[in-house]
Order: C-alpha cells, then structure tokens, then sequence
C-alpha cells in the first residue's frame, strides 16, 4: 500500500465514521421530534378538533339559553324569577329530561338541584359517571307556578327550545326523569311503571324513561328500579360508543 492509497483509505474510514455520525444524528433528531413537537403537533391537531367542537356547542347552547332568558311565548314567563335553560357537558352523549323548574331550580338557575339532584348524582356514581359527564335539563324552562303541571299550550311554546339542544347535543340516549317528562316528550298517558325500564325513540333517539329522583325519595322502595333503568343506560351508552 502507498502512502496515497493510505491516505484514500484514511479518507474513506473517515467518511464512513462521519456518516454514521450523521445518520446518528438524524436518527436522534428524529427520536426528539417523535417524543416531543411532533407527538404535540398530532395531539394538538386533535385537541384542537375536539376544543373547537365543544366551543362550538357551548356557544349554540349558550345562544338558546341567551333566547329562552328573554323569552315571553306563554304564560310562565310573568311567574318566573329566572329561566332553567339545562347544564352540563356541551358534548354529552347522555341527556336528562325532566319536566319543569322547582322552586330551587327557579330561585338558582339550575336543574335538578337540592336532595332529588343528590339522588341524581348517586346514580350516575353508579354508573360510572358524574354531572361534568352528562347534560341536564327540562321540557320547560321557566317553573310553573306551585309547581302544577305544564298547560299543553306551554309545553307547545317551550318544547322546540328542547329539541334545538338535542339538536346541538346530540346525545346518543336520552333519560326522561318522571312520568311528566315521560308522558310528554312520548307524547302518551301511559303509567311511568308501564313505560319505565325499557327504550323508547325520541326524534330517533333512544329514550329511556324512569322515576323522578323526587318520587324515589318518597317511596325508596322504587330505587331498585331506578337502578335497574340506570344499568340499562350504562349498557345503551357502551353498546353506542359512549
Ligand atoms: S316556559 Fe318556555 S315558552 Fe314559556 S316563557 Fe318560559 S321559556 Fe318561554
């Protein structure tokens, strides 16, 4: 070997060595991207989607709640001290549907509040869930006076607002809590026990509806079936995705 060719040789080693280096480095590089800004940029990306989704429905909710706080279509609306529009998640695959405010409900703004709403939550613990999770809310919005039952020509005026949120919402089931809610929203005079513990369709939506929480804690012997609904629930909610 010459001292040239030794040379060459010395030159080509070198590259050799310098090109693994590179290529270690690109593969470092690569690893760093992977492991951070590339990994945040996909996740970002789908953050981003699911973000823009639940700010799009809490700005359709809010924008009929803004409509039912002015609204005077019946008679209900002179009675009140504030609407009940529905809380919750904008992106709730479970919805409750009770009938009308109550005095607290009307005094806070809120549905389902006091012991009925404590019962409510124990409930949903049962399945695995809490009120972040679901959405809740009334056929009608503003309480009717010593909580009587709503006037068909009421229910008439304050049900499209319902249906604009399960629009928004679109809750894979829909739980009616009472037989008020039941009877109105399946358009029916049967009994809540002849309607309870089975599916029914609401706009095409499965409707499952049980005892109000109130009823229960007047006749605790009605919680096991209440349970048995949740559960029924709980298996609707996973047989659909959620
Ligand atoms: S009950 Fe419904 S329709 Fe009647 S005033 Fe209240 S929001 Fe309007």
């Amino acid at each position: 070997m010459t001292l040239i060719d030794a040379v060459y040789l010395l030159i080509f080693f070198h590259g050799m060595i310098m090109r693994r280096d590179f290529i270690h480095k690109i593969k470092s590089y690569l690893s760093f991207l992977k492991e951070s800004d590339f990994i945040f940029l996909e996740k970002s990306t789908e953050t981003s989607e699911t973000g823009r989704k639940q700010e799009s429905n809490s700005g359709d909710l809010r924008q009929i709640a803004d409509e039912i706080a002015c609204c005077a279509k019946c008679r209900l609306s002179q009675g009140r001290t504030q609407t009940v529009p529905g809380d919750g998640n904008p992106e709730a695959n479970l919805v409750f549907v009770g009938e009308a405010p109550g005095y607290y409900e009307d005094r806070q703004g809120v549905p389902f509040v006091g012991a009925a709403g404590k019962l409510l939550d124990k409930l949903l613990s049962r399945i695995g869930m809490d009120r972040s999770q679901v959405f809740i809310c009334n056929v009608i919005k503003c309480r009717p006076p010593d909580n009587r039952d709503p006037f068909p020509d009421e229910i008439e005026a304050c049900e499209p607002y319902l249906l604009r949120q399960l629009e928004v919402l679109k809750p894979h089931v829909i739980c009616a809590l009472g037989r008020h809610a039941a009877q109105t929203l399946l358009k029916t005079d049967k009994g809540i026990n002849a309607l309870r513990g089975k599916f029914h369709l609401y706009h095409d939506i499965p409707l499952l509806p049980t005892l109000h929480p109130a009823a229960v804690l007047r006749s605790p012997g009605q919680l096991r079936d209440v349970e048995h609904d949740f559960d029924l629930i709980s298996g609707k909610l996973k047989e659909l995705g959620g």
